[in-house]
């Protein structure tokens, strides 16, 4: 056996401390409240819209998205993550959710199901985007997809979808719609663009000197100010728009009306990614004037902060590949969504909280409230502890901080007489009952709170009552 060398006498260095990537963000667990409500809304809208959901994996063959997002979008240009895998094929992290259901909905053969098919997605996306308010490597993204039918009422009934999710939590925004037409009436309308542009091209920002050639409509979105001047004056789509999708824009209006969701045309919204035609939109935080710099540290964000958006893509299934099939999907920033709930103050519930605190003294105790954790939790009681607590000081003042309603105490004379105390955290009372009638007595003082009644009726038969005789 080799000799193990002996540790070289080095002078200690402090390691160098590895911090999060750039544009990234860690959620921690006081921020949970905000996801799970975001979260649960979703899960009760797409049941209620009756849509399912769709896992896609994050990284995906990088054609898909080139093919679909464009290959002259910021998104595919700059943004991308992408790199080659061990087999030497070049694979992109998803920057966007729409081109892998639609990979998912050709793949899987969902044109033979009955259209339209309808799918939900949530999950992270990266693009190396320049940091900023509101804006992360890695965000986190839920999408409605329709694929399948092309009848207005179907985007009708996804704005609509859109518009409550965000009105249904108390968030005040506003519905932005336009239309970019079919990609014939586009490609009229990026020629008079174009014309447009050209004179005024030295008083464009860098970027958009660029974009003018290869996406003109870009230049109506960018936030520059001098840029937003000149496309004030500029061209309108709508007065390019072909017969056809001129009829189903204003169908799509008309159904809108019908159910009173409000709308502002817009007729600079473009959105940046190539596989829109037709109908697109955007919903947008009302302006917020109340507020300071974000609670998160995040500066106010300008009403230009789109939430989400969407519109149809007749054209992408057949574009990957699949038969010509016309669909139309929307999707939300969550990230952006929870930082207007904290900026506004709005109240999303109380989240989890425990009702009940274990609290032990002595080695046996401890044995025997570990134990009645888990036979409370599993009979649907919300339970708290700290097991790895000696005093009972440090465990009532938990039990304060938590707001639970009583603590139930096993010290060692309780293990002695099989008893344990209950000790409503209110009041200070503490009253001493059987320890085999724990669950029946927990139950009964949780009534008078009306806490347990919500339960489904019965508690099931409590095993910490057979348990412990
Ligand atoms: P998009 O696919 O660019 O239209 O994005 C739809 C929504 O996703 C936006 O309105 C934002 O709410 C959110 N989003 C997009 N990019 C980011 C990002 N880099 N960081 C945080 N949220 C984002």
């Amino acid at each position: 056996m080799p000799k193990e060398e002996a540790p070289k006498k080095t002078a200690e260095r402090p390691k160098k401390q590895i911090q999060l990537l750039r544009g990234m963000k860690d959620v921690l667990p006081e921020e949970q409240q905000y996801w799970d409500f975001i979260q649960d809304r979703l899960a009760t809208i797409a049941q209620a819209y009756g849509f399912g959901l769709i896992k896609t994996p994050l990284i995906e063959e990088t054609g898909l998205f080139v093919r679909s997002v464009g290959k002259d979008t910021d998104i595919v240009e700059k943004e991308m993550y992408t790199f080659q895998d061990k087999g030497g094929e070049s694979v992109s992290l998803a920057p966007e959710g729409t081109a892998s259901v639609v990979r998912a909905y050709i793949e899987h053969g969902m044109l033979s199901r009955p259209q339209p098919v309808k799918l939900f997605y949530i999950g992270p996306f990266f693009r190396y985007d320049r940091p900023q308010a509101g804006r992360y490597r890695q965000f986190y993204q839920f999408g409605f997809e329709v694929i399948g039918e092309r009848h207005p009422v179907i985007d009708a009934q996804l704005m609509m979808l859109a518009y409550n999710f965000y009105a249904g939590a108390k968030l005040p925004v506003s519905l932005q719609v336009n239309s970019i037409g079919s990609p014939e009436s586009r490609a009229d309308y990026r020629k008079a663009l174009i014309e447009y542009y050209k004179s005024r091209k030295n008083s464009l920002c860098e970027d958009c000197r660029q974009r003018l050639q290869k996406n003109p409509m870009r230049l109506l979105d960018c936030k520059v100010p001098d840029c937003q001047v000149l496309a004030q004056d500029a061209p309108q789509i709508i007065d390019h728009l072909d017969e056809e999708s001129n009829k189903h824009f204003v169908q799509v209006l008309e159904h809108l009306d019908e159910v009173e969701i409000p709308y502002v045309l817009n007729s600079r919204l473009v959105r940046g990614l190539d596989y829109y035609t037709g109908t697109v939109f955007e919903i947008w935080p009302e302006p917020n004037a109340a507020i300071a710099p974000g609670t998160d540290g995040s500066v106010k964000q300008s009403a230009q902060s789109a939430l989400g958006g969407g519109g149809r893509y007749d054209t992408l299934v057949e574009t990957l590949g699949g038969q010509p099939t016309p669909a139309i999907g929307y999707a939300g920033g969550i990230e952006r969504c929870i930082i207007e709930l904290k900026d506004r103050a709005i109240s999303i519930g109380a989240g989890y909280r425990p009702e009940l605190f274990i609290a032990q003294l002595g080695a046996l105790a401890r044995k025997k409230a570990l134990k009645l954790f888990e036979d409370l939790r599993q009979a649907g009681f919300k339970v708290a502890e700290s097991f790895a607590k000696d005093g009972l000081k440090p465990q009532m003042e938990l039990a304060n901080k938590l707001g639970t309603k009583y603590a139930l105490i096993i010290g060692q004379k309780e293990m002695m007489d099989g008893t344990i105390l209950i000790r409503d955290m209110e009041s200070g009372i503490q009253e001493t009952v059987d320890f085999q009638k724990i669950t029946a007595e927990v139950r009964k003082r949780l009534e008078k709170y009306g806490v347990v009644e919500k339960r489904d009726g019965k508690i099931p038969t409590p095993s910490a009552d057979q348990a412990h005789p």
